[in-house]
């Protein structure tokens, strides 16, 4: 008998329908004879209402009262999935992230996990009960209920899978890992393996299928993971570290980022302490600086645009607003209106950036910026040319 972990996503989770057949998926995992432990989401699109919910309040709330609250999503999923497997006449158990012994340290919202103590998972595992954790929660030092970033159950899954020494699948909405998000790109054809190091560059630059610090995990303890349908029996995608799989392709796909915005900051005085008051600001609402462009405008004044995450908290808006009480002779504001489009791959040489850009000039689109990796490069656009410059990209590189 051995274990395994099945993770359920928002959609697979969205309705008492499916909760049920979710239920009857994982019973059936129970009758091979394998341990099952569930880890879930919120139903549906409950947490960006949780969090729509704290701004009609406050658009910058306090981050640990946000944790609590969008903690709770999953805390419904648990309890109605274990009735629905009790109903079915199994054994089942729902646990939250602390019930799970999962400890977390960090900031609130986007806290990692320190630490999992099995033992009461084990044990009723041992007394043949399906396990249940809630995704995306754990508990800090202080006892406070915290999570884990956006998409953050995946994390959960792959770290409890670590922790038990087995086995991961990632049921989702999709059927396996596409080179390009299949609803943005539909001609794109799964990829049936995948090693960590690429999932890991496609989730950092948007690929939202899985979670990035869930690949790093999966990589880092040699989880295997597969990622599936959780409504049809087709074939999945394995992430995993096999030698024997070698990808030919100098581009294995195309990542999105939609949650990337630039934040201009104009008429800095150069010679002043404004460039440290800025990054203090930053620093204090820990925004993530994806990239940092200067440009000296004259000898006194400078101006900064950085390439932030846009994240749920408003920390961008607080951000501006600290910056322009702080230092009123400035400029600052946020182009929202852009993504972040990346050719990930081994073989991103002078040839495939040829091609990239021959794209550009024949279909009249512009980028704003421009960054590169050891396995990608990266561009940000108007949102007005993302369909088509995906299109085109899929279509070049045969995705
Ligand atoms: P879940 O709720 O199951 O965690 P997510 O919405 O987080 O589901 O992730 C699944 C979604 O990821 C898909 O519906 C798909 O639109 C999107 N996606 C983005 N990039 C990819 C990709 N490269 N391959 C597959 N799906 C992708
Ligand atoms: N419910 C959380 C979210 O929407 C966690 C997850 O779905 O993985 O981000
Ligand atoms: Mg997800």
């Amino acid at each position: 008998m051995s274990t395994i972990v099945h993770k359920y996503g928002g959609t697979s989770m969205g309705s008492i329908e499916k909760i049920k057949s979710v239920a009857k998926k994982v019973i059936l995992e129970k009758e091979k004879g394998n341990d099952v432990v569930v880890v879930v989401s919120a139903m549906g699109k409950t947490t960006n209402k949780l969090v729509d919910l704290a701004k009609e309040i406050d658009t910058n709330p306090d981050k640990r009262e946000f944790d609590m609250l969008l903690s709770t999503g999953e805390q419904i999923s648990i309890s109605l999935l274990a009735i629905a497997i009790q109903s079915l006449g199994y054994e089942a158990i729902s646990f939250t992230g602390y019930q799970a012994g999962i400890k977390t340290k960090g900031v609130h919202a986007k806290s990692e996990i320190d630490s999992i103590d099995t033992d009461r998972i084990k044990e009723n595992l041992e007394q043949g009960k399906i396990v249940i954790v809630a995704g995306f929660q754990g508990i800090n030092e202080n006892g406070d209920i915290t999570t884990l970033g956006r998409g953050g159950s995946d994390t959960t899954a792959v770290a409890l899978a670590a922790a038990l020494g087995c086995n991961c699948i990632i049921y989702t909405d999709v059927e396996g890992i596409y080179p390009v998000d299949p609803k943005l790109y539909p001609n794109a054809k799964k990829i049936d393996f995948i090693s960590y190091k690429e999932m890991i560059e496609m989730s950092r630059l948007g690929a939202g299928v899985m979670e990035t610090t869930s690949v790093e995990i999966g990589y880092k303890n040699n989880v295997p993971i597969y990622v599936a349908s959780s409504s049809k029996d087709t074939k999945g995608t394995y992430i995993t570290e096999n030698k024997n799989i070698i990808n030919y392709k100098s581009v294995i796909g195309i990542a999105i980022d939609d949650h990337t915005s630039i934040l201009t900051i104009k008429d800095i005085l150069s010679k002043s302490n404004d460039i440290s008051t800025v990054f203090e600001i930053l620093s204090n609402e820990n925004l993530e600086i994806k990239i940092i462009n200067q440009i000296a405008s004259d000898n006194e004044h400078t101006s900064l645009s950085f390439v932030v995450s846009k994240g749920d908290l408003g920390c961008v808006d607080k951000a501006i607003y600290e910056i322009k009480s702080k230092l009123n002779h400035v400029e600052a504001y946020e182009d929202l209106d852009v993504s972040t489009i990346s050719v990930v791959g081994k073989g991103i040489n002078y040839h495939v950036i040829n091609k990239i850009f021959n794209i550009f000039k024949e279909n009249n689109i512009n980028f704003k910026q421009v960054f590169t990796s050891e396995l990608s490069i990266s561009f940000i656009v108007d949102n007005k040319y993302k369909q088509r410059f995906i299109e085109l990209l899929g279509n070049e590189f045969d995705l």
